[in-house]
């Protein structure tokens, strides 16, 4: 039977050749069955069983060889040459890896935090590593070594791979950006980070809990201002956009209506940021048509007329809203003097350093918005004031604080 060894350019068991081989187990682990050569005694196990008879090491559960005293010292020197190549193969390798190489293909902006599994990316390679390594003996460092040393050395690792980016800002400049986020407790977070050419580096992050809480105080105040109360047909507004497409979106009778009519289906916008109301409104305006003939259909009225109940009294609303022009010119309203904050909102939210170029995009902004609202009103545009405007300047401006945090 062929003596099995791991090849590495070199015999690193070189103890299988003062043993007979019987048997080879199928699985993976080393296991075989033996014979010694010089005391006849068969051993099941694998090369430490081997190394602990033939050597006389205890506690390796099996008995030490009683004859090969004469041999000893030469089977002792053949070990210790192999464990020793093997161990200089070992280093190299450990320095070849520059410390600890990082998983491909994995983001530590996708670890998803889940219940009962370690979903981290690098402890799963770490464990896969252990598992098909032949680190034999292996201690796992120290809960400190690790937070301390160890962290230290892929710290330094992380900053040396960072540093010609780096370098790259004192040449090429570098915008510092802040952003929002949240940890994995959903507490604020503001990042800060520098954009550049090469790509966006992460400077500091810091706890946004407190002023978060301040701009909440602040909103609260304003929310009973009186720039709050011209804008308050807006929020109608868009209220009445929400019940609109809940309405006919959630109701197999109106779905079925309006599908009839339309091939495009209203949209389940998620809310998260001041657009989405607004994608939401710019939608119902794209499927008008749709929606008319939808409440108008003769099929609506099985929406009971003069029902009472509350399926049958929205469904009353929701037409009373859809067959209003007036209704319509204020959504066109809307949407046309929120246009440019969407176009604005676009253009400044990229990964790309336009940092420099926002300021210049928020006053063309402010001026379009200024434009729109002033022509609807009639008022001159340079003498005559709007409080409408006044307001609206008001929200759009305390929403980018807002949006920063
Ligand atoms: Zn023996």
């Amino acid at each position: 039977m062929p003596r099995p060894t791991k090849n590495h350019g070199f015999d690193d068991t070189p103890l299988w050749n003062h043993v007979d081989v019987l048997h080879m187990s199928a699985g993976r682990g080393g296991n075989r069955k033996w014979r010694c050569k010089y005391c006849n005694k068969e051993v099941s196990g694998s090369y430490s069983k081997a190394k602990g008879h033939l050597l006389k090491i205890p506690n390796q559960g099996v008995l030490p060889c009683t004859m090969v005293d004469d041999i000893y010292r030469e089977i002792k020197k053949e070990n210790d040459e192999a464990e020793q190549k093997k161990r200089a193969r070992n280093l190299s390798a450990k320095q070849k890896q520059d410390y600890i190489s990082l998983p491909e293909g994995s983001d530590l902006a996708h670890t998803k935090k889940r219940k009962g599994g370690i979903e981290n990316p690098y402890y799963r390679k770490f464990c896969q590593r252990l598992a098909n390594g032949s680190l034999y003996g292996y201690i796992p460092p120290t809960y400190d070594r690790l937070r301390t040393t160890l962290l230290l050395q892929l710290k330094a690792h992380v900053e040396k791979l960072l540093q010609p980016i780096r370098d790259s800002w004192v040449k090429k400049g570098a915008s510092i950006c802040l952003d929002g986020w949240q940890d994995l407790k959903s507490k604020p977070l503001i990042n800060i980070m520098a954009a550049s050419a090469s790509s966006p580096v992460f400077l500091k992050a810091f706890d946004a809990s407190e002023i978060i809480t301040k701009v909440a105080e602040y909103l609260a105040g304003f929310e009973k201002a009186d720039h709050y109360k011209e804008c308050q047909w807006i929020l109608d507004l868009v209220n009445q956009v929400d019940e609109i497409n809940y309405f006919v979106q959630n109701h197999g009778l109106s779905k079925q209506i309006f599908d009839r009519y339309s091939d495009l289906r209203l949209l389940k916008v998620a809310e998260t940021r001041f657009g989405s109301k607004i994608v939401m409104a710019s939608r119902l305006r794209f499927v008008k048509d749709a929606l008319e003939k939808t409440v108008m259909d003769p099929d609506w009225k099985k929406f009971k007329v003069n029902g009472r109940t509350p399926v049958e009294l929205k469904a009353r609303e929701v037409k009373v809203l859809l067959v209003s022009d007036g209704w319509w010119d204020k959504l066109d309203y809307f949407l046309e003097f929120t246009l440019p904050m969407i176009n604005f909102l676009k253009a400044a939210d990229t990964d790309s350093c336009v940092l420099h170029l926002v300021y210049d995009m928020w006053d063309t902004m402010i001026e379009q918005v200024k434009k729109v609202i002033f022509n609807h009103e009639g008022a001159g545009f340079l003498t005559e004031q709007s409080p409408f405007y006044d307001a609206i300047q008001n929200v759009i401006e305390i929403r980018a604080v807002r949006d920063c945090v």
